[in-house]
């Protein structure tokens, strides 16, 4: 599935939806080093990663969803599935949030230019 030319293989690995190239951000998810900046171009095919103004509007959305429904189910497993206090569920759930946090931001802008660029290949 993961193989490039594959939407998916862009998407997940956060690379040019274009030529899946070249990487999407400048540093790794996990590094926390600029957790927000963004390559403007492809070094590789010069597409463009912010076409136009507030772009990345829509990828908000995807993130908002994916978190507060991933809030909702680990919290719920937690505390009703385990039986852990709330105290201890939100607890955890925070921590796992924080760690998650830039790799969830990534991966919506990642999803939005996917779902928008098409792959050209060379
Ligand atoms: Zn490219």
């Amino acid at each position: 599935m993961l193989k490039k030319g594959n939407k998916s293989y862009a998407i997940f690995k956060m690379k040019c939806p274009r030529c899946h190239e070249a990487d999407l951000f400048p540093t790794g998810s996990f590094e926390f080093k600029n957790p927000f900046e963004m390559n403007k171009r492809c070094p590789n095919c010069n597409e463009d990663f912010l076409p136009e103004p507030g772009f990345y509007y829509g990828a908000m959305f995807i993130s908002y969803i994916f978190t507060g429904w991933f809030c909702l189910t680990f919290v719920g497993i937690l505390h009703w599935g385990l039986g852990w206090s709330t105290g201890s569920s939100f607890a955890l759930l925070i921590f796992v949030i924080a760690i998650f946090f830039v790799w969830i931001f990534r991966m919506a802008r990642s999803m939005w230019i996917g779902f928008n660029v098409s792959y050209r290949g060379k």
